[in-house]
């Protein structure tokens, strides 16, 4: 958990358990304001997948689909996990069931505001799209261009 203030690390300084949350006092390690963050248990979410099959949906798997995506980009470990953070709670938040295609929509439309390179390799992998082979095409142009400027 990041200062809602800084975005620098925080301690936690005091934590309540009760039957059905835990909250948190915590203080922020660079400018020191205290803040609380309280943990609710949150509903599942049921994704349906391509074959009609359904599964729990899985915010480590949405997180580890961005980290591949964003190999080697100039994004910090942490920029990223934010980004996995906010998506996954878009989801939760706005959905009670989904399929994998659409978990892939949104996940590709929320890479894509960040980083172009890493939008068109979570696309190849992700299916998302019907005009698959188009989009690997733009993805070698890119990466070779981008290797093309720096001879
Ligand atoms: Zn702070």
């Amino acid at each position: 958990m990041y200062c809602p203030f800084c975005q620098k690390e925080t301690k936690v300084i005091d934590s309540r358990i009760s039957d059905t949350s835990v909250k948190r006092r915590r203080e922020c390690l660079n400018c020191q304001k205290r803040f609380s963050t309280q943990e609710t248990p949150q509903l599942t979410l049921l994704v349906t997948k391509k074959d009609s099959t359904s599964e729990e949906f899985s915010p480590e798997k949405i997180h580890r689909g961005i980290s591949k995506a964003f190999n080697k980009r100039p994004f910090t470990e942490e920029q990223i996990k934010t980004l996995s953070e906010t998506i996954n709670s878009h989801i939760f938040n706005n959905h009670s069931q989904i399929t994998t295609k659409e978990i892939g929509k949104i996940v590709a439309k929320k890479i894509k505001q960040k980083d172009s390179v890493a939008y068109l390799r979570f696309i190849s992998v992700y299916h998302s799209f019907d005009n698959l082979e188009k989009f690997k095409e733009e993805l070698t142009k890119l990466e070779n261009k981008k290797t093309r400027s720096k001879k």
